[in-house]
């Protein structure tokens, strides 16, 4: 298929996908993501395929045409619609979007396009976000199991903490719960 894709002395492939769709999708469009994209240093390069998977033509987008904005190239994930995961790229004469079948394929795409014209590596700050993310999901799955206990009317037993109000020393129990301080023997309940 590289028969035609004629890249400059100095061009070096750095990327490549298949199963790319050209433009966001019309409603009703029926999604045919049959284009190829592929990043060198230099441009982004759309092999639009026909039904057959003959190239139809060849697109060259200018990386020298993005805009940089705060450092950063623009060039973003975005959704076509509530599923298509977009690779949004802004240039001087406007946006293109491309459309891909997964979308941290598209975010490699963009952190790709964004080391070509900044210098600057990806963020692994992702991964963060995922794992912030699971967290945050066991938290509400732990919390929604306590409801289901208290509805039940097996209340989970809850640690809790607090000043002893007689000689202000650090005193924790079970929330609800009265406790005679272990320092000055001042009742207090949590
Ligand atoms: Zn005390």
């Amino acid at each position: 298929m590289d028969e035609g894709l004629k890249l400059n002395p100095d061009e070096a492939v750095v990327r490549r996908s298949e199963k790319i769709g050209y433009g966001r999708k019309k409603p009703f469009e029926i999604p045919g993501n049959r284009d190829e994209l592929v990043l060198t240093n230099q441009s982004l390069i759309l092999i639009k395929k026909g039904l057959l998977g003959g190239v139809k033509d060849y697109v060259r987008f200018p990386l020298s045409e993005v805009m940089i904005a705060n450092g950063e190239a623009q060039a973003h994930v975005g959704k076509a619609d509530f599923m298509t995961p977009t690779l949004d790229v802004y240039f001087q004469s406007g946006q293109e979007s491309f459309r891909f079948e997964w979308e941290n394929d598209a975010r490699d795409w963009a952190d790709s396009i964004n080391e070509i014209l900044t210098g600057k590596a990806p963020e692994k700050k992702d991964d963060m976000a995922w794992v912030a993310e699971t967290l945050a999901m066991a938290d509400s799955v732990a919390g929604s199991i306590n409801k289901v206990r208290n509805a039940l009317g097996i209340g989970q037993e809850e640690e809790a903490s607090g000043i002893c109000p007689g000689c202000g020393a650090s005193i924790s129990g079970i929330r609800g719960k009265t406790i005679q301080c272990p320092y000055c023997g001042t009742y207090y309940t949590f």
